[in-house]
């Protein structure tokens, strides 16, 4: 099956109670950066999950603020993300968001490891924009 249809790594469920396949949900997005920016913080939250599955760090950088982005970014080989759960997303007013979210990793030497965090979100020029985060 082609990638794009099989079901989005960051494991939203539509409206059909079933998985979203990657074309339907954050491949909108990253496939789309500049004419389908992510409608929400979670959104993107999800989409920037998905982009560290795909290493995709052209999405990662340019839906990074500004203020905070890194000049390059890596991959840690053989890593491989396991899933994401979204605890909560809050709007604090029009522009900015949280997210918080916990997400599985198994690393190359085969330890899994979970990372939670509290992620903020800004919105500038209708773009949401990832900021930084506390650790959950
Ligand atoms: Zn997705």
């Amino acid at each position: 099956m082609a990638a794009d249809l099989q079901a989005c790594p960051c494991g939203r469920i539509g409206a059909q109670k079933k998985p979203l396949a990657y074309a339907a949900c954050c491949g909108r997005y990253l496939d789309h950066f500049d004419t389908t920016p992510a409608p929400d913080a979670e959104s993107l939250m999800r989409s920037r999950y998905t982009a560290f599955v795909r290493e995709r760090a052209d999405y990662l950088l340019a839906t990074w603020h500004p203020s905070q982005r890194p000049a390059t970014l890596d991959f840690e080989a053989g890593a491989k993300w396991l899933g994401l759960e979204v605890k909560a997303h809050r709007a604090i007013d029009e522009t900015h968001a949280m997210v918080e979210f916990a997400a599985r990793c198994r690393g190359a030497d085969g330890r899994a490891t979970r990372m939670q965090e509290r992620s903020r979100f800004v919105r500038e020029q209708g773009r949401w924009y990832y900021v930084d985060a506390d650790p959950g």
